[in-house]
């Protein structure tokens, strides 16, 4: 009888134990798919980290009326339930400039107004580079909007072969030599250009290792 006993709680001890073996495999599995994952999203470009938050309907329309002012607005955006609200802004003339009053916080926009060139400029590219936190940028324009985000921790490998531009100190130049490359090919940054716009967004995920740049048609 004891002897009987004692082969059934061995034979529960090694089933437990393959249940708690196969659990630690699983989870290695796991932690595995995620890392190549975020590889992956950052030799494709993508966003990782955070999801990409749109743009609540009536600050989206709100912001689109004013593209019909000649002077640039720029402001914040909060997250309200995963999408993104208007939360203060400034006109271009009220502080010097259309000016980011509160500094640069995660959610920033600002408008390039009707007339004035659709894609960005190398200043809005190098001000987001610059700044230290995770900060999406978007840009609204007549055609539709820009959503440039840099997350300045994030992990690549270099091996991927994406130079960093800010490494070499070569931002500036790269930004100019693209932006003049949209002006010609989207006839001096005003006419909508599909093809213009899927290649700008590849050149500006090739500047520099986590920066992305993603285009929203309204
Ligand atoms: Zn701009």
């Amino acid at each position: 009888m004891r002897k009987k006993q004692k082969i059934k709680s061995k034979r529960k001890y090694k089933t437990e134990r393959r249940k708690i073996k196969s659990k630690r495999r699983k989870s290695k599995r796991r932690k595995s798919k995620s890392k190549r994952k975020s590889r992956l999203q950052n030799m494709l470009g993508g966003f990782p980290g955070d999801p990409i938050l749109l743009i609540d309907d009536n600050s989206l329309s709100y912001i689109i009326r004013l593209l019909d002012n000649s002077k640039e607005v720029c402001g914040y955006f909060k997250d309200i339930d995963g999408k993104l609200q208007i939360d203060g802004l400034t006109y271009e003339g009220e502080n010097d400039n259309c000016r980011h009053y509160r500094g640069y916080q995660k959610y920033m926009w600002h408008i390039h107004p009707k007339g004035s060139k659709y894609y960005l400029s190398t200043k809005d590219i190098i001000n987001v580079l610059n700044h230290e936190n995770w900060i999406y940028s978007y840009v609204f324009t007549i055609y539709g909007y820009w959503i440039l985000y840099y997350d300045d921790k994030c992990e690549y490998n270099p091996l991927l072969g994406k130079k960093s531009c800010v490494e070499l100190g070569i931002c500036e130049e790269l930004i100019e030599e693209i932006n003049n490359e949209f002006y010609f090919s989207s006839g001096n940054g005003r006419v909508y250009n599909k093809a213009g716009i899927d290649k700008y967004i590849d050149l500006i995920n090739n500047l520099q290792p986590c920066l992305y740049l993603r285009w929203y048609d309204y």
